[in-house]
């Protein structure tokens, strides 16, 4: 965008070009204003609740705000809201205040209409949330802070395993103080109700709290479990094609590309899947995170597989940690079973299917259970499943990251109006059903991890009267991950003696 300079009350302001009628007054990209003024504020302005609301804790474009451009910089006029940079040069390149973004080769130019630069540079790496660029002034709130309602009582009476005490009981401890802290539960230790007890202390005490995951369907299954135990508190849950991102909220669900939106919101962030793709990863999520909370802060870590690094700092005692090592109900986690079988690569592309395997789909249809198979790619997924239904008579399904019904899958094989379903890793985590089996088609190949198998083996054996769900892992030869997958396993049922 283009702005003057021009004098307010004896002060020097920008303003949008758009809203200047003055040819004298020369427009210029927001991009050359080295310093923003930022006027002070005025007591006597009526500023909007409501603007004041969406800003608060956030720094937006112009775009995303349903407010028009003459009413955003009346406030700003008046101190209440602050411009800042989206792009700003470096000594070695430049700088996307919103992802933290600082690589090179994740800049480009085009040719921008807004300031009439056929160079304008933009950054690529957070342009699904809309384009930054060289000449987007970034909107922040800088007028009273929100007040949020006093009383946020949690409304649940459920129980918690031994393990999961402990560490509820830690976690709400360090409420308060700034730090950070592990919690290590295997997959069905509960680590949803383990939150509870901290995240109302911290509400009562007027904090704000978010809990940040790498994934849409973990933010669609926990935004309503929470809601429900806190119905007086403001929650509202961000992720692609969200509606609630205009919700003022004290507590906020959101998959971890959603922080890039917030700005020194939260004083507790609650990191889920820490160690998960794309998490771990992605050194600018891991800047969004630190970006989204208040310069003092609680970090708290969740994770079934933590990685070296973090149990590293957990032996030395530089990292706090609580391990929940029995399964809510109590019963070991199952043990994955290898099964040999065979090429089975070049069987698809001959469109038959391992014997071995064939022989347990067979053995799935009289049992009448449910199964997720999880496969390498989404070629393998397609062949498969192709196959599948030709051989058995039974509602089977896939699914996969870019599939547009995912969601309603999901909710179908849920309802059991899907029996088997076929899926990529993206299903690893996140979704429980009851009476499951699970098999990996092809386990040997490097898409299955260590922590993915055991992610993948944790959907099993979830519910207390099913608790010893099949776990088989076909390969054409057994890998390293697959043998420490099942050593993980064994030594964390054997840690905690069962
Ligand atoms: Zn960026
Ligand atoms: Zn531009």
């Amino acid at each position: 965008m283009r702005f003057v300079s021009l004098f307010l009350n004896n002060r020097l302001t920008i303003a949008p070009e758009t809203l200047v009628n003055d040819s004298s007054l020369e427009a210029v990209s927001f991009s050359e204003f080295s310093v923003v003024e930022q006027p002070p504020l005025n007591p006597t302005f009526q500023y909007d609740e409501k603007l004041q609301q969406i800003l608060y804790g956030k720094k937006l474009l112009f775009d995303e705000i349903s407010f028009t451009v003459d009413q955003i910089q009346k406030h700003y006029e008046n101190g209440y809201v602050k411009y800042s940079t989206g792009i700003s040069k470096t000594s070695n390149g430049y700088l996307c205040s919103r992802c933290g973004n600082e690589k090179i080769r994740l800049f480009a130019v085009f040719s921008c209409f807004r300031c009439k630069n056929d160079n304008c540079v933009y950054c690529r790496n957070c342009i699904m949330m809309g384009r930054v660029s060289e000449c987007t002034p970034l909107i922040s709130w800088s007028g009273p802070e929100v007040r949020w309602p006093d009383e946020n009582n949690l409304f649940w009476n459920g129980e918690l395993s031994i393990g999961q005490q402990l560490a509820s009981q830690k976690f709400a401890d360090n409420i308060g103080s700034d730090g950070e802290l592990l919690i290590w539960a295997v997959c069905g230790a509960g680590k949803t109700e383990v939150l509870f007890k901290g995240i109302e202390k911290a509400l009562n005490l007027g904090l704000r709290v978010c809990i940040a995951t790498p994934r849409t369907d973990v933010v669609l299954e926990l935004a309503p479990r929470l809601k429900a135990v806190f119905p007086n508190t403001k929650v509202a849950s961000y992720y692609g094609g969200s509606e609630e991102r205009e919700t003022p909220a004290q507590l906020v669900i959101s998959t971890t590309h959603q922080l890039y939106r917030f700005k020194q919101a939260f004083n507790v962030m609650i990191v889920d899947e820490v160690d998960a793709f794309p998490y771990s990863y992605d050194k600018t999520l891991q800047h969004a995170v630190s970006l989204a909370v208040t310069p003092k802060h609680f970090l708290l870590y969740l994770s079934a597989t933590p990685s070296r690094t973090m149990k590293k700092a957990t032996q030395k005692g530089t990292l706090q940690c609580g391990k929940i090592l029995k399964r809510f109900h109590g019963f070991p986690l199952p043990v994955p079973k290898m099964v040999w079988g065979g090429e089975w690569k070049k069987r698809l592309e001959r469109g038959k299917l391992p014997a071995p395997f064939l022989k347990w789909l067979k053995a799935q249809v009289e049992s009448g259970r449910r199964a997720m198979i999880f496969v390498s790619s989404v070629s393998v997924l397609e062949k498969l499943t192709e196959l599948i239904k030709k051989e058995i008579d039974l509602p089977v399904d896939s699914v996969h990251a870019e599939d547009p019904l995912r969601k309603e899958k999901v909710s179908q094989f849920r309802n059991e109006d899907i029996q088997l379903l076929v899926t990529t890793t993206i299903l690893e985590r996140g979704v429980t059903v009851p009476y499951l089996d699970v098999a990996v088609f092809g386990a040997d190949h490097d898409v299955f991890t260590e922590s993915a198998l055991v992610q993948i083996a944790g959907r099993a054996g979830r519910s207390k009267d099913d608790h010893d769900g099949e776990v088989l892992l076909f390969h054409y030869g057994k890998s390293l991950s697959m043998i420490q997958a099942i050593n993980h396993i064994k030594s964390m049922n054997k840690e905690a003696g069962i």
